[in-house]
Parts: structure tokens; C-alpha cells; sequence
């Protein structure tokens, strides 16, 4: 519920990029249980705001709290310890190795997927075939990362990232290029996370699939937050207007 201690608070983010400011004061509370979503045109800020919170970039000013203490990042690791995990939209996944493996290893790097070959490959496949099935997934643990469609992946990623226990999952843009039926699964899978409280940050372009999935709606224009609603008082039209940047005259 909205009285509870935010999973994750932004206050008063900005970010430059040498004169442009390209996020400016964004106050953002991610509740547990909640997805939250987030909307806004190309070069709105979104991925700058995604990136403040995983620890990919510094902001400028502003302050982050996850569970009520203040953080700072400097690198991604320090988030992710502290228990925020992004999902970008490149899929980032091993094609020739298994699901199960790809479950198990750490994030793909430049060094690729070190480690595995000491690992307990049994062990491994068990682990990850457990995570699968508690998340209602029927994807095969032996087969080969590289075949799976692009939902299946996305679903991949999703089981992948809960294997370090999150307290805030950001997926951003994750039902791009996927066709409505596959979205819905990856959004019914967002919506059962958010029941078991996790707090859900959904950046996606499409807002009917915004208005249908989300607990609360922002909407960020130039850098700043032009909108902040409940799912449930959004219409489409709205959401279209606030994307597009219009005027409204009863926001
Ligand atoms: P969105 O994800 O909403 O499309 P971004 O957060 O990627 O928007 O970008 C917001 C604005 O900041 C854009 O104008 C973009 O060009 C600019 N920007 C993002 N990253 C950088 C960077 N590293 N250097 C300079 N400008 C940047
Ligand atoms: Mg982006």
C-alpha cells in the first residue's frame, strides 16, 4: 500500500549531460507490490532514470532511498547488492549455452560466462528448473538459450534476475517486438511478481498495456515529471496526450 516505506524513492533527481539537463528534479516512489509505470516519448529520460537507479550513472543532485536509507551507486553492483536489478531491452543472454546455465552464470560480460565450468551442472539444472516452475514457467532447462522465442528469452532474463532476490525489478521496454499474446505473458509474470511484493518499475510504450498492468502511472517529458496517477485514473487518450506532450486542461 502506499502508506508503507517505498521500496525504492527518487528525490529531486537531475541529471546534466554537459548543458543538458536531461532528467530534472524526478521524485519517484516504487512501492512493494506495486508495478509502476513509466511512460514518455524517445529521449524523455527513461533509460537516463533507469540508469540513476541501477548505478550506471551518477545523478548531478537528488537523493535515492531503498527501505527508507539513503544509497549512492557508483557502479551497478552496489544496486544490485542492495537489491535493484534492471532488465534492459537487449536481450542479454548466452545463445549456445542452456536455459538452465543461463539461469545460473553470472551476468553475460566481456570475460564471458566465467565460472561455469566449475560449477555442479546437475545442481545447476535442478536450481534453475525449481526457479522456472515457481514462476509458472514451462521452458525446458536443457534446451539451448538460442532457441527460445522472444518471449521465452524475456522470461529467461526475468527467472535469470530473481536468482539475486530484488526488492525493485526495472524492465525496460520488455514486450517491444513482442506480439500481444507473448506480452501478456510476460506481463501476467510482472503482475504475479508484484503479488509477491516486489516493487515493479515497467517502461513501455505501449499504454494500453500500461493502463492494463499498472498500479501507478508516471509520465516524464524533457526531463521532467509531467504526470504522476493511479492506473485505475488514467484513460488511454490521457496517457496518449501526456506521451505526446500536449496540453491537458484537467491534469
Ligand atoms: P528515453 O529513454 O526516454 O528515450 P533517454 O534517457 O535515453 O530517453 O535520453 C534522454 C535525453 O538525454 C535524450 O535527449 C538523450 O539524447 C540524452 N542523453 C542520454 N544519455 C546521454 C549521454 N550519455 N550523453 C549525452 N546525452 C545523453
Ligand atoms: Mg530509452
Amino acid at each position: 500500500s502506499s502508506s508503507a516505506v517505498p521500496a525504492v524513492r527518487t528525490a529531486g533527481i537531475t541529471k546534466r549531460f554537459g548543458a543538458f539537463t536531461a532528467l530534472s528534479e524526478v521524485d519517484l516512489d516504487l512501492a512493494p507490490g506495486e508495478v509502476h509505470g513509466l511512460i514518455g516519448s524517445n529521449g524523455a529520460g527513461k533509460s537516463t532514470l533507469i540508469k540513476v537507479l541501477c548505478g550506471a550513472i551518477t545523478p548531478d543532485e537528488g537523493t535515492l532511498t531503498v527501505a527508507g536509507d539513503p544509497v549512492s551507486f557508483t557502479l551497478p553492483a552496489q544496486a544490485e547488492r542492495a537489491g535493484i536489478t534492471v532488465i534492459h531491452q537487449e536481450t542479454q543472454l548466452f545463445p549456445d549455452l542452456s536455459v538452465a546455465d543461463n539461469v545460473v552464470v553470472s551476468r553475460p560480460n566481456l570475460r564471458g560466462p566465467a565460472g561455469l565450468g566449475l560449477r555442479d551442472r546437475r545442481a545447476d539444472r535442478a536450481e534453475a528448473a525449481r526457479l522456472l516452475e515457481s514462476l509458472g514457467l514451462t521452458i525446458d532447462p536443457g534446451r539451448l538459450a538460442g532457441t527460445l522465442d522472444l518471449a521465452e528469452k524475456k522470461l529467461l532474463q526475468v527467472a535469470r534476475a530473481l536468482r539475486s532476490k530484488p526488492r525493485l525489478l526495472i524492465l525496460d521496454e520488455p514486450t517491444a517486438a513482442l506480439e500481444a499474446r507473448q506480452a501478456r505473458r510476460i506481463t501476467t509474470l510482472i503482475r504475479g511478481l508484484a503479488a509477491d511484493g516486489l516493487a515493479i518499475l515497467f517502461v513501455s510504450h505501449n499504454l494500453d498495456e500500461v493502463l492494463e498492468s499498472c498500479d501507478r502511472i508516471t509520465a516524464l517529458r524533457d526531463g521532467r515529471t509531467v504526470a504522476r496517477l493511479a492506473g485505475d485514473q488514467a484513460t488511454p487518450h490521457l496517457l496518449a496526450e501526456l506521451v505526446a506532450g500536449q496540453q491537458l486542461a484537467n491534469a
